[in-house]
């Protein structure tokens, strides 16, 4: 299919051919004709597949007809984050360079009054983070009835983030006759049922797994231990740096991903003060300021970039080398998001995990998402103790706690997992390959794989078979991380009430 059979607006037209594109995505040749259609469209697209095009294009060309009025924009587009809700500014004005559409970014960071200034002369696309439009809302100084078509993007993301409850208030402000087009990586459950509610009969249009990592990204885990009770983070630092040196020239830019922004600002300083090129973005930096940091990695300026969660999803940095997880992520979605940032449009990309012993849950459940272990980096798996002395970071090296978002449920339910994790780590040893290593079978292998790292839970696991546990083999179900003392008092009568002990869900492992 061409981009001449999309029945769009012939000025678009000539403005997508001036971008190189030669022919549609998949996801714009499915998605195109309905939105132009004026139907509901509900996009299972991750970013990176020209989702943006996909609403764009005939959102433009629908818009083209017609005249904004004063602080009643014509659409709106929601997107989780500044980052994203600037990119697709960018996107709709390349797209609209030949025709005549005003445009407004309201988002955070971004003086209220030059916002002000534009809804007043009317809008025709608002592009909008929900905060930010709700803000403006409640000042009175925008209605959202004018709204013709609503545009949600990474509606997932919304939902980590907490904004699901004002996603929700900004639809019930809208007409009900308005055209929706929402795009979501993943369909977790209360996505679904926000799409059930507002979407009337949409087309459902779906490309690629979200849960698939790209042929094209080489992984590697590196399992990080410190003989100190608080050394992790140090150890993590040492390791880091020994890759990257390692990796030499064949590092262009890469991405450092950190679980918490306190992080991000002690891991700056560290690789800043062992001479190398760095910058940093995560949410607390003025919003002008994360533009620059962005626009100089686009452009090479900067070699490394620190960031959280937020550089992950849906910004376009082309051309990333290495994405390092400084941090195994909480949640194995972000995984797949963070390793995405490299091996892009079939080029080769790495990406190595630094993983310490309180972050096996989380490996667990990535690996098991991704249906396969990480392999383990060879020869590389200690920290080099040999390597330039780290010098520990200040207290003014943090920067401040990260504030609560406004409804952030997610947010600090994410927050939490990660806060909650235990930092004590027993020296973790790199136990000698086992026997099963061979064995072919997808769980022989990740068995062995665990044997490496010195999976506690394996082991323990492989004690309660055989009685190990001082239980019997019982397994008290739903207790989750924790087991009580008590449950572990042998109790031989129920044992021949029951008849048969030792259901295998791995709670015990969990409790040890
Ligand atoms: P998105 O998924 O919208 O973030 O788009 C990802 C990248 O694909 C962006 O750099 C777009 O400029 C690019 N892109 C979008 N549509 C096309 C197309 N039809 N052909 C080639 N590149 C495209």
């Amino acid at each position: 299919m061409t981009f001449d059979e999309l029945a769009l607006d012939p000025r678009v037209l000539e403005a997508v051919k001036s971008t190189g594109y030669t022919k549609p995505t998949p996801i714009q040749e499915e998605a195109i004709p309905p939105a132009l259609e004026g139907r509901d469209v509900l996009g299972i697209a991750q970013t990176g597949t020209g989702k943006t095009a996909s609403f764009s294009l005939p959102m433009i060309t629908r818009l083209a007809k017609g005249r904004a009025r004063a602080r009643m924009p014509r659409s709106l587009v929601l997107c989780p984050t500044r980052e994203l809700a600037a990119q697709v500014a960018e996107n709709f004005e390349t797209y609209s360079a030949n025709v005549k559409l005003s445009m407004a970014l309201l988002i955070g960071g971004v003086s209220f009054a030059d916002q002000l200034k534009k809804l007043d002369r009317g809008v025709d696309v608002l592009i909008a983070t929900p905060g930010r439009l709700l803000d403006h809302f409640e000042r009175g100084k925008l209605m959202l009835n004018g709204i013709d078509i609503m545009v949600v993007d990474e509606a997932d993301r919304m939902l980590d983030m907490g904004f699901i409850p004002d996603i929700e208030k900004i639809f019930g402000l809208t007409p009900f006759t308005r055209q929706t087009l929402f795009f979501s990586a993943t369909m977790p459950p209360e996505i679904q049922r926000i799409t059930n509610t507002f979407l009337q009969n949409p087309v459902r249009v779906e490309v690629a797994r979200a849960s698939t990592a790209a042929e094209t990204v080489t992984q590697a885990l590196h399992p990080v231990s410190s003989d100190r009770k608080d050394g992790l983070p140090k150890a993590k630092r040492e390791t880091l740096r020994d890759i990257i040196n390692a990796e030499g020239d064949a590092i262009t830019n890469a991405i450092i991903f950190c679980n918490r922004k306190r992080d991000i600002g002690v891991l700056h300083k560290s690789l800043e003060k062992h001479g190398m090129d760095v910058a940093s973005l995560h949410g607390d930096l003025d919003q002008r300021i994360r533009m620059q940091v962005l626009d100089s990695f686009r452009k090479g300026e900067v070699k490394l970039l620190v960031a959280s969660d937020v550089a992950a999803r849906g910004l376009d940095i082309p051309d990333v080398s290495h994405v390092f997880n400084f941090d195994v992520p909480t949640h194995a979605e972000d995984y797949v998001h963070r390793i995405g940032r490299t091996g892009r449009a079939g080029r080769s990309g790495k990406a190595f995990t630094l993983a310490t012993k309180p972050e096996q849950k989380y490996l667990d459940n990535i690996e098991s998402m991704l249906g396969g272990p990480i392999p383990i980096a060879g020869g590389t798996d200690a920290p080099d103790t040999a390597s330039t002395p780290e010098p520990e970071p200040t207290r003014e090296d943090a920067p401040k706690a990260e504030k609560p978002r406004r409804g952030g449920r997610g947010s600090r339910g994410r927050d939490r997992d990660v806060a909650d994790r235990k930092t004590d780590d027993t020296p973790e040893k790199t136990a000698a390959p086992v026997a099963e290593e061979q064995a072919s079978e997808e769980r022989g292998d990740r068995r062995a794989n665990r044997g490496k790292r010195g999976d506690i839970r394996q082991k323990n696991r492989d004690d309660r078979s055989s009685g190990g546990n001082g239980n019997g083999g019982r397994t008290p179900r739903g207790l989750g991380d924790h087991m009580p003392a008590f449950m572990l008092i042998p109790l031989p009568d129920l044992s021949r009430r029951k008849g048969k002990d030792g259901d295998d869900d791995g709670s015990v492992a969990d409790a040890a």
